[in-house]
């Protein structure tokens, strides 16, 4: 059933999207001054482009500080050391090259330099009182779509926490968003950070709060993704699958912020806090647990997700379409050939895990919402070699 909403939408970054956009860097970084500070990886990944970069502020009058801090899950230590080189260096704007980690550390750092605040003071609940230093956010990877969202998600070892959270401060000032950055991606990242655009997409569809103009958003994203993601990684250098990854992981953050995530970046974050996993493959492995627990609680919408992964929904009922789409997941999961349940990234039944995703209103989002218990089964299903919810259910009782 249709129905009419009240729903508010906005999106203040300017996006440039295409193939060699991120040849225009220079001309959009000089807008902002003429001292930049580029955060990037440690690794050598991505040193050509690190250098291209380099040359292009060059020539566009900025100058540049290096600050190669980023690596898998981001510190608040590590954001406030950035923001106080970011200070020293008298830097007029951040620029993030990288996938979400990179693009990460680079909003905290852009949000944190300009005044007292350190990262988790935010996290905590501060206001954010002072504007941030422009951002320019470029993407290497096709996946967690941080160009496009008003979220960081930021990690606390110490206190064994991983924190996504939204603030209007974090959304880009400009994002350039180049599929030729891309092609680099070997297939197992490729695949890894791809599974985080189909997580978005379903997550921000099938959550609570999902309006109208998100749902416009997740619905193609999950459309692109579900044809692109397999040819992407058994052919990277298709430039047609690249370029319609990048659309989908762009257009599926663009939904998660006008919408949210569910119970399988719940769990996902709280494994991440904990044994340190990939992101995108996390919660990838959470997904077909998770849907299978919730497809109840929104039939119609899990009927659509079969229909919008390519699935012939005609002639079956609502509920036998819903019931197919856990299996769809999984399906893909296989055919890129990633390890199957969490299970085999060495994450095991954990109390931390367990006490963050059961903190009140974690479940708000979840078409159907989750006690304890439920966690608790749910999370059996996400670890086993299934990753089947029905499956856990069946062995508890
Ligand atoms: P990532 O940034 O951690 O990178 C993964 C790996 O890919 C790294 O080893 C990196 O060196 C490599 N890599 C990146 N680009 C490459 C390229 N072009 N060629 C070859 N190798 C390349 O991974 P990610 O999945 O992009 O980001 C994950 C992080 O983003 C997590 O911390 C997650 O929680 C966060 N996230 C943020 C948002 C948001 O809205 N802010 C949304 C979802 C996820």
């Amino acid at each position: 059933m249709d129905t009419l909403t009240n729903f508010y939408f906005s999106f203040p970054t300017r996006l440039l999207f295409g193939q060699g956009k991120f040849n225009s860097l220079g001309q959009e970084a000089a807008q902002f001054g003429k001292k930049a500070f580029l955060v990037t990886y440690p690794s050598p990944t991505l040193a050509d482009q690190v250098d291209q970069a380099v040359a292009m502020l060059k020539a566009a009058g900025v100058e540049t500080t290096l600050f190669r801090k980023a690596e898998a899950n981001p510190t608040h230590t590590v954001a406030d050391e950035g923001a106080e080189l970011a200070r020293s260096s008298d830097s007029q704007m951040v620029i993030g090259l990288g996938g979400g980690s990179a693009l990460d550390l680079a909003k905290a750092i852009a949000v944190t330099a300009t005044g007292r605040l350190k990262i988790w003071d935010i996290v905590e609940g501060a206001p954010i009182t002072q504007p941030p230093l422009p951002l320019i956010a470029i993407p290497t990877t096709a996946g967690t779509g941080s160009e496009a969202t008003q979220y960081t998600v930021i990690s606390n070892r110490e206190q064994q926490r991983k924190e996504g959270f939204a603030r209007r401060e974090f959304y880009p000032a400009v994002a350039i968003v180049d599929p030729l950055l891309t092609v680099s991606m070997p297939p197992a990242i490729t695949a890894q950070t791809g599974l985080d655009v189909l997580v978005h997409a379903i997550e921000a569809y099938i959550a609570k709060v999902a309006t109208p103009a998100s749902d416009l958003f997740a619905r193609e994203a999950l459309r692109l993704c579900s044809r692109y993601l397999r040819l992407a990684v058994y052919n990277g250098n298709d430039l047609a699958a690249r370029t319609n990854m990048m659309a989908a992981s762009t257009l599926a953050g663009i939904a998660i912020s006008h919408s949210d995530t569910t119970l399988a970046h719940v769990i996902g974050e709280a494994v991440g806090a904990v044994f340190n996993t990939w992101h995108g493959l996390t919660v990838a492995l959470c997904l077909p647990a998770v849907m299978e627990y919730a497809c109840i609680g929104n039939l119609e919408k899990f009927a659509q997700i079969s229909a919008l992964m390519g699935e012939d929904i005609s002639g079956l009922s609502t509920r036998e379409a819903a019931l197919k789409s856990p299996e769809l997941v999984r399906q893909l999961i296989v055919d890129l050939d990633m390890p199957r349940g969490l299970g085999a990234l060495g994450v095991t039944e954990n109390e931390q895990v367990l006490k963050l995703v059961t903190r009140p209103g974690w479940d708000a989002a979840s078409p159907r919402p989750a006690s304890r218990q439920d966690f608790e089964i749910l999370i059996k299903g996400c670890l086993s070699p299934q990753m089947s919810y029905w499956r856990a259910l069946e062995e508890a009782d």
